[in-house]
This record gives structure tokens, sequence and C-alpha cells, in this order.
């Protein structure tokens, strides 16, 4: 075996290798799904997944290094190129039982593959070799009206699986597709059933909405839907509706973090936290959120900002979504603009001045210079600092004149 690295194919390259070892070996293989409508559509695909007729022994047999976590669903991750590959058995899914997963999946055949997928327009097929889409769901119609619609009755659809309900918002909010009608009819009577499925796939589902340049139109369809109050049961509609007006005005990329925090704007930190914590999100998005919200107001309220306090601010991690975030409540609620201005100000006057200097003395020095240890040396250190960010004390020996007095003062006091 050779040691050097593999090359790294393009994802359509590994998709075309699939397909062409399982047809030489006689099995049906064609891409499948969200690839193919993006193919359609003239976008690039995420990813590209192949369905065939060969079973998962089958397909772990013919490929070297495959992954089989999904087999009992009929997928095994193919692993080419430097790339994984979803290879999924074209199957039927069986009584859903809990509105999540299917209990049992039946192999079949392309035709019926097709009719298990959510959407019209995720359900058709690509065979690479005759360059020739396989549609048996009228999903190239539905992409041409640029429509959403639910492949058989939407009320059963959703009712087997509950996510679909959202994946539909993802789709029509990032394409900018209209729900068909019946199928937009049967998320509104099913939303309140989202609470059954688990929250972690909602926070997935929700996180696509909301970081997807169109969140404006993902989160005016979630909530005309009634999904988004089921996802947060203790926001009010009039919360909720500021909320989607402030997460739709920021810029189109931007964090999760920073559009969860506008779609929360209305709570304050405690209520953020706990929100995030329902949601099961980490620990550091949590944290994220919350600081945003808690620090727009503190932020305008703080203007104008000393030098030192400036620095500080800017050499915030977060700062520059947090500047984001108060210049759209500003604009949207027509409040901070003043302050706003004099920030804006303010950082243009502080030029390129480092915002970070190394500290002129440290820990040691401050007790060498006669400070206890203790937490006042971390107070002496903190206001030492703050003193040079200023731009009060210059060098060391200035520092050094700084520290005594500081010193003196504190020990008259004591
Ligand atoms: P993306 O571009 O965001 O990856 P996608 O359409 O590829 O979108 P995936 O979640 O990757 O979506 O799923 C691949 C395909 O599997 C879908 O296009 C659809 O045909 C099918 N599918 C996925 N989830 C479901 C579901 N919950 N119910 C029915 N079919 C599904
Ligand atoms: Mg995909």
């Amino acid at each position: 075996m050779s040691n050097r690295k593999t090359k790294k194919l393009s994802a359509r390259q590994v998709m075309l290798d699939v397909v062409g070892c399982l047809r030489e070996n006689g099995y049906e293989a064609l891409a499948a799904g969200g690839c193919v409508r993006d193919m359609l559509l003239g976008k690039k695909p995420n990813d590209y997944d192949v369905a065939t007729n060969a079973t998962p022994q089958t397909v772990t047999k013919l490929f070297k290094r495959t992954l089989t976590i999904g087999a009992q669903f009929g997928v095994v991750v193919v692993l080419l190129g430097g790339r994984q590959v979803e290879v999924a058995t074209f199957r039927s899914d069986q009584t859903y039982q809990d509105g999540r997963r299917p209990e049992k999946v039946v192999f079949t055949d392309a035709r019926h593959d097709a009719q298990r997928r959510d959407f019209t327009i995720n359900g058709m097929f690509y065979d690479p070799l005759a360059d020739r889409i396989i549609d048996y769901v009228g999903g190239k119609d539905d992409l041409h009206k640029g429509v959403v619609r639910a492949i058989g009755s939407a009320d059963r659809r959703f009712e087997e699986d509950h996510l679909r309900m959202l994946r539909a918002i993802r789709f029509a909010g990032r394409l900018d597709f209209q729900i068909e009608q019946k199928t937009f009819q049967a998320i509104r009577k099913n939303a309140s059933k989202l609470k059954h499925i688990s929250i972690e796939r909602i926070a997935i589902e929700l996180e696509y909405i909301l970081a997807d340049p169109q969140r404006k139109r993902g989160l005016n369809l979630a909530y005309e839907c009634g999904l988004l109050e089921n996802i947060f049961p203790s926001l009010g509609g009039d919360d909720l509706r500021f909320g989607i007006k402030i997460a739709s005005a920021l810029p189109k990329k931007c964090s999760f973090a920073l559009a969860l925090a506008a779609l929360l704007i209305n709570c304050d930190g405690k209520n953020s936290r706990r929100i995030c914590r329902d949601l099961k999100t980490s620990n550091e998005l949590r944290s994220q959120v919350s600081w945003l919200i808690s620090n727009r107001q503190v932020l305008l309220d703080a203007v104008p900002l000393s030098k030192g306090r400036l620095k500080q601010w800017l050499a915030k991690p977060l700062f520059e979504p947090l500047l984001q975030l108060a210049r759209i409540h500003a604009r949207v609620t027509s409040t901070g603009k003043d302050q706003l201005r004099t920030l804006r100000k303010q950082i243009a006057d502080l030029g390129d001045e480092p915002l970070t200097p190394p500290r002129l003395l440290d820990g040691h020095d401050l007790i060498k210079l006669g400070a206890v240890p203790g937490p006042l040396v971390g107070q002496l250190a903190e206001e030492l600092y703050l003193a040079q960010l200023e731009n009060h004390i210059q060098n060391r020996s200035q520092a050094v004149t700084w520290v005594k007095k500081w010193l003196s003062r504190h020990h008259n006091q004591d």
C-alpha cells in the first residue's frame, strides 16, 4: 500500500465513482434527493447521496472503507477520495410509531423509494451515466414553479415524521419557494406535535433557518405556521414578531449566535440562557447569546466611553456582533441612535492604537512594590491596566510611581 495521502476528489467525482462501481457490479445506482434538486437549480450541492438496489451488506463488501452505523435503515457511508458518500438502499419506511423514526424499513425499488422522501423537490434521482433525471413525483414541475409540496398526503407525512414540518420551512426559506397550500395547512394543523420530537433535532433545523441568508422568509413562515410558538412556548406573539424583525434586519451572513440573540432580543440574559438550555445548545452558544442580549443596552448606557473602557469593549471577542445587534435594534426602534453615533466617532478617533498592549507591570512586580498578596492585588492590577489603556501611564517608571501612590492611598485607608 502506498504511504502517500489519498488525493481529495471532488464530491461529484466521488459520487460518480461510487455509482460507477455499483453499476459495474450489476446494481442500479443513482444520485438522489437534495443533490438532484440543487443540480437542477444550477447550485452546487452540499453533498451527493447515492441510492441503489444493492443491500447494505453488498455495499460494505464492494467498498473498502465504509461506516455501517445506519445500516439497519439501509444507509451505508462509503469513504472514498477523502470524502463520505451516503449510499442508501432503495427502501420504504414502515410504521412510524412515535412521529420520529421508521420502526422498520423494507427494501424496494427507486419508484417506491421516491415515495418515502419528504418533498417532491427532494424526491428525484439522477442517472449520471445517461445524464438523465428520473422523476416519479413531479419534482421537476414543482421546482420550476418554486413550490415545496409534500409527497403524498401532507397530513400523513407530517404525522409520520414531525420534523418534516421544519424541513419544509428550511427549503421554502432557503430557496425562496412557496409552500403548497395543502402542505402549508397540514403544517399548521400538526404544528403542536413538534414538542414530541427531540429538541436536538429541532435545534439543528432552527440553526439551518437562522443561519440562512434568507432567514427573514424562513422565520416568517415558521411563525405563520405556528411552529415558532411551539419551539419557544415561553415567548409571546409580540416578542416573537419583534425578534423576527430584528433577526431579519441582520446582515445576510451572520452567526447562529447572533441570529438567535436577535430572535430572543426581548428576553433578558437569564431567560435567554434558560431557553438555550431547553434547546440543549452548547454552553458556548448559550453564553454567547446571553452575553449579546445582556450587553447591548449596557454598552449603549456606558457611552461616551473613556479611552480605556473603549479599548476593553473593542477587545471583547463578540464586540462586532454586539455592535451589529445594537445598530439594528436602534434602527428598528429609533432609540439609542445618538449613543451609537458617539460610539462610532470614538472608535474612529481611536485609530489603530493597540487594544491589548502588554502590561507594564505584572503581579510579581506589584508584590515587590509592597502590594499584599490577595484580592487587592487583582484590583490594583486592573486599575493599573486601565490607566495604561487610558494612556495615563506610558512606561515602567511611570507605572511604578502610579502604583506607589495607589498603595499609599489604600494603606492610608486601612
Ligand atoms: P441539504 O441541501 O440541506 O443537505 P437535502 O435535501 O440534501 O438538503 P438531507 O437532510 O441531506 O436534505 O437529506 C437527503 C434526502 O433524504 C432529502 O433530499 C430527502 O429526499 C430525504 N430525507 C431527508 N430527511 C427526510 C425526512 N425526514 N423524511 C423524508 N425524507 C427525508
Ligand atoms: Mg443533503
